[in-house]
């Protein structure tokens, strides 16, 4: 087992007039056996701190800590930080038109190990990720996020983690857009990956309706680039009654 672990992590975004901080002291320990949900209102930096432990050039560290089982996951390039087992969805991945869902996964499974998976595992391992996904075999034929919908992006993002096998992965958003269909079948994409290895996840979302299916052990709402409360997932049922108002009169 080990640890991320992100102490009192302060980011600032350049902004047309000047640096804004958005991240004002977040502090949080992650083990790689655990979920934990980062619920907040809108604006609050939830996926500001996805794009700083992603290594986003925009979004600038100006003091704090983040390491990965004692290592400094800030010195490292975003290749490192894949390499070292952290896994980022982002919520609006890009395009790589030309590139096939196959090949790009197969290039980024061996960036990542430093060696190439064996074909008839891979190969194997895929189709069977694919399905338990509900995904069309064609879709593996596909451009990477060309054409793709909300739902088919969301799913392509699971499968990236279930292939890359990372120790920690962050999903912001995971659960924008999706029916409750789609939605179930993505939980139970998280689900079965943290059944077969170890696997520490970051769930960053604004609704609690994902976290019905993919139970959290902790859960953080962040309110203006703080961590404003912790506690169980019983946290996340009073967000659902409440809401984030009471969050927002003591902001
Ligand atoms: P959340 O994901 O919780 O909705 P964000 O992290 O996206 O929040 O944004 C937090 C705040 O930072 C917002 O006020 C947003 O406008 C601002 N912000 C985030 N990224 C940028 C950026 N690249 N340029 C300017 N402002 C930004
Ligand atoms: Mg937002
Ligand atoms: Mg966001």
């Amino acid at each position: 087992m080990t640890t991320l672990s992100i102490k009192d992590l302060h980011v600032s975004v350049e902004t047309e007039t000047g640096a804004k901080e958005i991240l004002k002291g977040l502090t949080l320990d992650i083990n790689s056996t655990e979920t934990h949900a980062i619920m907040g209102p809108n604006g609050s930096g939830k996926s500001t701190l996805a794009y700083a432990l992603a290594g986003h050039p925009r979004y600038e560290v100006t003091s704090g800590s983040v390491t990965l089982g004692g290592e400094d996951v800030l010195e490292m390039t975003v290749d490192e930080r894949a390499k070292a087992g952290l896994f980022l969805a982002m919520q609006y991945p890009v395009e790589v038109p030309g590139v096939t869902v196959t090949n790009f996964l197969r290039t980024a499974k061996t960036a990542v190990d430093g060696e190439a998976p064996k074909l008839r595992t891979w190969t194997k391992e895929l189709s069977a990720s694919m399905k338990n996904l509900r995904m069309d075999p064609d879709f593996a034929s596909r451009s990477v996020n060309e054409g793709f919908s909300g739902g088919e992006k969301k799913r392509h993002e699971i499968l990236q983690m279930q292939m890359l096998k990372p120790q920690f992965a962050v999903l912001d958003e995971t659960d924008s857009g999706l029916d409750v269909d789609a939605l179930r079948v993505v939980s139970e994409g998280v689900n079965a990956a943290k059944e077969n290895s170890d696997l520490g996840v970051l769930l960053i979302t604004h609704y609690t309706r994902i976290l019905q299916y993919v139970r959290p052990d902790h859960v953080h709402v962040l309110v203006n680039g703080r961590v404003a409360e912790s506690g169980g997932p019983e946290l996340a049922d009073r967000l659902e009654s409440e809401g984030y108002d009471r969050f927002l009169v003591e902001a």
